[in-house]
């Protein structure tokens, strides 16, 4: 197992060479998205420069070219997350690949797509079970499919620790229960989930189990089949690559029935003007013109992140996490969300709220001294209701950050409320 020197790292990121109101950059947001490292946008640029030209199309060479690049890209982006290339779908992020899901079931509902898709098709009165801890970006896509379907939506709860209610679930799950879906990782949490007990009540009822898979992707080593999940969704631009792009992977079988979610160029097999036919997944499920130089830019971040090793990524991690939460819970005032006992595993990544201090004025307050992070619901307005609050302040740190940048913003946020006149 390699050990990973941030140190060194932070010089494959030229952004961290920036300084921010007269400050050195501490960049504790990758959470809402990571930085880049000069391997990325080399690729990106390399392409743009000497190939750039229409993928699965075009007779001559450089579209060739292209769709050597592109197709590379699918198979090294699926190897990442344990898959074959042809069960992995590009789309524009998570939340473009979680509403796919939930449309393609919507259209197996209204009886479209191959006779093998009504097994996807809810009944009113079917239930859907997602979790109180979800992005709104795997919970409303489920919201509307309950609306146009008539089923029933019904979330699992969390304990006051931040872990999973799992009696709760396990009293949830039941005959009526045709999906679950559920985070790995909550992005306000950082506490990884145990996918594979969900994931077994799931399948014990016959379920379709979808992960969003966008907090543990970057951090954590990831074997999707392993796992044992039918769908689940990743972003590049969370996991050192580009913006729009991103992964659906899904079970061989599941891609295969399941009816597509937008419909038009590139994705046919032949076209009448009264009906198509479509070509096999992951074809299928990749309408119009993909994003390709972002998935080249993303093949190149994987490479990077298998470079150091997910082992050697989490293990950093793990030990920033640690000295975070330590810091965090020794200055007063300070109340951690999802504050886990030991031998919970997590990703560097603590959520907060100061006591007298809008999240927001802590967060001005941070920036002034470099450091950034996110303030407010983080698009998880449920939880933050579920704690009686509105917002909160997320650190969440990558392979590029130091135990400098954890004492940095550990000291800064030591100052926040006597600047504020809210106590010691
Ligand atoms: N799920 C989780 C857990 C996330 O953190 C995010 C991004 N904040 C998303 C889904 C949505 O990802 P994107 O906006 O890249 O589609």
């Amino acid at each position: 197992v390699s050990t990973l020197d941030p140190v060194a790292l932070r010089a494959d990121f030229p952004i961290l060479r920036e300084q921010v109101n007269g400050q050195p950059l501490v960049y504790l947001d990758s959470g809402a998205t990571s930085q880049k490292p000069q391997a990325v946008i080399d690729a990106e640029v390399e392409f743009l420069t000497r190939t750039n030209s229409a993928v699965h199309r075009g007779a001559h060479t450089l579209a060739a070219e292209a769709t050597v690049l592109f197709e590379d890209a699918r198979e090294t982006v699926a190897a990442f997350v344990g898959a074959p290339a042809e069960q992995l779908v590009w789309t524009h992020g998570a939340t473009e690949g979680l509403n796919l899901v939930a449309y393609a079931i919507g259209n197996a509902t209204a009886g479209r797509g191959a006779p093998a898709s009504a097994r996807f098709a809810l009944r009113p009165g079917d239930e859907i079970v997602v979790t109180e801890i979800e992005h709104h970006a795997n919970l409303i896509p489920w919201q509307e499919l309950a609306l146009r379907t008539g089923a029933v939506l019904r979330h699992i709860p969390v304990h006051d620790d931040g872990t999973l209610d799992l009696d709760a679930a396990a009293a949830l799950i039941g005959e009526r229960t045709r999906v679950v879906a559920f985070t790995h990782v909550s992005n306000v949490l950082g506490i990884v989930n145990p996918v594979a007990e969900l994931v077994a009540r799931a399948k014990a009822q016959g379920a379709l189990t979808v992960l969003d898979a966008c907090q543990s992707a970057p951090h954590l080593p990831l074997d999707l089949p392993a796992l044992g999940v039918d769908l689940a969704a990743f972003s590049g631009h969370k996991m050192l690559g580009p913006y729009a792009i991103g992964g659906l992977y899904g079970r061989a079988d599941v891609l295969e029935d399941l009816p597509p979610f937008l419909t038009g160029g590139s994705m046919i097999t032949t076209v009448t003007l009264d009906e198509a036919e479509y070509l096999p997944p992951p074809q299928k499920f990749e309408a119009g013109t993909q994003p390709v130089s972002q998935a080249v830019g993303l093949a190149a971040a994987v490479r990077y992140l298998e470079g150091i090793g997910m082992d050697a990524v989490h293990d950093h991690e793990r030990m920033l996490e640690q000295r975070m939460r330590e810091g965090l819970r020794q200055i007063p005032g300070i109340r951690l969300l999802g504050d886990t006992p030991d031998g919970i595993d997590r990703v560097a990544l603590a959520a907060f709220d100061v006591e007298g201090v809008h999240a927001h004025d802590v967060g001005q307050f941070l920036d002034a001294r470099g450091v950034a992070v996110r303030v407010g619901h983080h698009c998880a307005k449920p939880l933050h209701a579920r704690f009686g609050l509105t917002a909160s302040v997320r650190a969440s740190a990558s392979v590029y950050n130091t135990v400098d940048d954890v004492d940095v913003f550990l000291d800064a946020v030591s100052g926040v409320r006597a600047f504020f006149g809210a106590g010691a």
